[in-house]
């Protein structure tokens, strides 16, 4: 089974919304949350990938389905999963890639959900400006009623964009 991006090393996990308690377990069981909603992961329910893609930052990434899905999914044509990575720390599909309309996907959910932010990607990824993360978490504060799910191996950045 693959790992999650961002499960295999220390993480940090930041919780917006009404329960800050939860935490994640340390695998996903099912890996194919490329869906905007409706996830098939356990501990979510719907995804939203306002980033797609990445580049290996430790040997905790060897194993990241996104990774690997992504060149599946360039392969089917999917628009978001164009733009290649460099082949020695991303791949194909793979490249960090701003997708702007997708920002506003989650205030067009009324029903409270858990929402996995960047199945597909680090949000905190160094070619994501912070002007452009501010805007996410823009986002996730006029919807206090999901809970937001956030996994990175870029905690460092993260206290920047506060
Ligand atoms: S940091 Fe990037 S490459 Fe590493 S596991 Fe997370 S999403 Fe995958």
């Amino acid at each position: 089974m693959a790992d999650s991006p961002c499960f295999t090393v220390p993480a940090a996990t930041m919780q917006f919304g009404r329960d800050r308690t939860d935490t994640p377990p340390s695998r996903i069981v099912l890996t194919l949350p490329i869906v905007a909603d409706g996830s098939s992961i356990e501990w979510t329910d719907a995804t939203w990938n306002p980033t797609t893609g990445c580049d290996r930052t430790s040997p905790g990434c060897d194993h990241c389905y996104a990774l690997t899905l992504s060149k599946r999914l360039k392969a089917m044509g999917l628009a978001k999963y164009q733009r290649d990575g460099s082949s020695k720390s991303s791949g194909p599909g793979f490249g960090l890639t701003l997708h702007e309309h997708a920002l506003g996907i989650p205030l067009k959910w009324r029903a409270p959900r858990r929402v996995f932010v960047n199945s597909m990607s680090d949000l905190f990824h160094d070619e994501v400006p912070l002007s452009f993360i501010r805007e996410v978490f823009a986002v996730m504060q006029q919807t206090p009623q999901h809970r937001y799910q956030l996994l990175t191996k870029r905690s460092r950045r993260f206290g920047q964009a506060g």
